[in-house]
């Protein structure tokens, strides 16, 4: 069964689309967080970034970059929070990779990426060596 994305990129339910391309989508969130809150999607279905193919992933980051300013300038944002939930367990719903740009402004009461975390984990040193010692071994 297809996303509700798929849907959106074949027409078959109506989005305020703002910018198509070959590979690449985007549109308004239907319960958007902010004036002007983007979602960029590939137009083929891929759960995850780690599913993406390399040649979409960087049209994806090339639309991202092109709607970053769009949106904010559209909506006079002083800033934009621009983010994946990545997997079930992040908060990700709809199972076809979305990227959201959401506006932000002086005051709006919203908080910085580092609010999504629960506790901090406790790692001292070592711990931190062998974590980035073993994440550049499969980078
Ligand atoms: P996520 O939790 O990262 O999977 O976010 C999914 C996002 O898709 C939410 O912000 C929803 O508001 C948005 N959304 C769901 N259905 C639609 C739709 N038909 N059109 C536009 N946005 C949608």
């Amino acid at each position: 069964m297809s996303t509700i994305f798929s849907q959106i990129v074949e027409g078959e339910i109506p989005a305020r689309i703002v910018y198509e391309d070959e590979t690449t989508v985007a549109f308004l969130d239907a319960n958007p967080l902010a004036p002007g809150h983007t979602l960029v999607i590939p137009r083929d279905e891929y759960e995850r970034l780690n599913d993406v193919p390399d040649d979409i992933a960087a049209d994806l980051y090339d639309t991202v970059h092109r709607m970053v300013p769009a949106v904010e300038e559209s909506v006079d944002a002083d800033a934009t929070t621009v983010a994946f939930n990545n997997g079930e367990a992040a908060g990700q719903e709809v199972l076809h990779v979305h990227c959201h740009i959401v506006p932000r402004f002086e005051g709006d009461g919203g908080g910085p990426i580092h609010a999504i975390a629960g506790d901090r984990p406790d790692l001292d040193d070592d711990d931190l060596d062998d974590i980035a010692a073993d994440i550049e071994s499969r980078a």
